[in-house]
């Protein structure tokens, strides 16, 4: 699994397009700005698009879809509890495949009632915040120093984190 992050808009906000290394299929997790560097990226890698996925309905995170689903003809997935227009829904323990790779969704309601974290390959991309719990058991895994964690409060990006 290739992860490309992407900065965009005014909110410090990230867009992933994540691709599956052997057959190019690929993902694109929360666009909302400056979707030409989107565009971009699936072109100069020769992309082969399929879904857009969203964490969660808020605007800053969703505002490409429509446009970005049409360029790339793609269906847009978000979670059973979102109520903007999407085409396929997910829910807890779903799966999201894209060539040989997949992510698994985990229903995370708290910064609103359909987030979700995508987990797989070693990573989660998640709009933060964790439940406590499972802020503890990163913890106990070492990956997340407390200064992350603030950040993470702070701002609601979506983050990627390596574990
Ligand atoms: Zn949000």
């Amino acid at each position: 699994m290739i992860v490309h992050q992407i900065p965009v808009g005014p909110m410090q906000n990230f867009s992933y397009v994540v691709e599956d290394e052997s057959t190019h299929e690929t993902i694109v997790i929360d666009p909302s700005w400056d979707l030409d560097k989107i565009i971009c990226i699936i072109d100069e890698q020769n992309l082969q698009p399929k879904y857009i996925v969203n964490t969660h309905w808020h605007d800053d995170h969703t505002r490409g879809n429509d446009e970005l689903a049409k360029m790339l003809s793609v269906k847009i997935v978000q979670h059973e509890a979102s109520t903007l227009q999407h085409d396929m829904t997910v829910k807890n323990g779903d799966s999201i495949k894209f060539g040989c790779s997949e992510l698994v969704v985990y229903h995370t309601p708290g910064h609103s009632k359909d987030s979700i974290c995508l987990v797989g390959d070693g990573k989660i991309f998640s709009v933060i915040l964790f439940l406590l719990e499972t802020v503890e058991e990163l913890i106990c895994l070492e990956v997340v120093q407390m200064n992350f964690i603030t950040a993470c409060l702070m701002y609601c990006t979506t983050w990627m984190i390596i574990l």
